[in-house]
């Protein structure tokens, strides 16, 4: 894995505004800080191998203040990737920056980076974390990278995001719904369909799976929900 270093420039793939698209904040006003890269390689990733350019902090600053006069105000700065967290010392300083100008910032993560979440926790008021698992995303289990995040971001607002295809292994569900419950069992839960045409809608088959997955998870957790990507049935960024 490789930690991108400069506390002044950062590898920015786009810099938008738009509404959240998933979790509780579905529909909110938001503007997206996209980072490039990730460590890991997940099957159905379509924003792993997007490139960017090598921005300076000013400018990053500059294109969230002419968007926030263009289309604020928004409710949230969504941190996302890409795998942000690749550029904690960059964040820091945004973060910083975004703190004087009263934002409120939710970083959007793979949840396996637990070290590098704590040197920038202190910024984050709110965190997507996504659980990917291995019958799911063709990689290896990150069961215990994920508990060991979570210990740290249960600090803060906490949020989790399940990818469910049709290969999701249901033991391996069960093992992550079971480790949520005994680390942090108020944490929402939102089984996100990853749709084979991108349509951002589940077929009536994997709807049933995410219907019986809800109801396993609700035998351990009080709060797991089916999550829709808002921006694929809207067309939108
Ligand atoms: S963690 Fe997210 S960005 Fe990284 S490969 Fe998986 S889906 Fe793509």
């Amino acid at each position: 894995m490789k930690l991108f270093p400069s506390k002044d420039r950062a590898r920015i793939t786009e810099i938008f505004s738009s509404l959240q698209g998933e979790g509780p904040r579905m529909g909110e006003r938001q503007l997206f800080i996209r980072f490039e890269s990730c460590h890991l390689a997940c099957e159905y990733c379509d924003e792993r191998m997007k490139r960017g350019r090598e921005l300076p902090l000013a400018e990053v600053l500059r294109a969230v203040d002419a968007l926030e006069k263009m289309s604020g105000p928004h409710a949230h700065v969504s941190l996302t990737g890409g795998e942000p967290l690749l550029y904690t010392a960059f964040l820091k300083p945004l973060c910083r920056e975004l703190q004087k100008r009263k934002y409120r910032t939710l970083l959007e993560t793979n949840g396996v980076l637990g070290g590098e979440l704590k040197k920038v926790l202190g910024f984050c008021h709110l965190i997507a974390m996504d659980m990917k698992l291995a019958s799911v995303t063709g990689g290896k289990s990150l069961l215990n990278e994920h508990a060991e995040f979570l210990k740290v971001a249960v600090k803060k607002e906490t949020y989790v995001k399940i990818a469910v295809s049709p290969k999701i292994d249901r033991a391996e569900y069960g093992a992550h719904i079971r480790m949520v419950a005994s680390l942090a069992p108020q944490t929402p839960v939102f089984l996100q369909p990853v749709s084979e045409r991108g349509e951002g809608i589940p077929a009536p088959k994997l709807l049933k799976l995410l219907e019986q997955l809800q109801r396993i998870g609700r035998e351990r957790l009080p709060d797991v929900r089916l999550g829709i990507q808002l921006h694929k049935v809207l067309k939108i960024r």
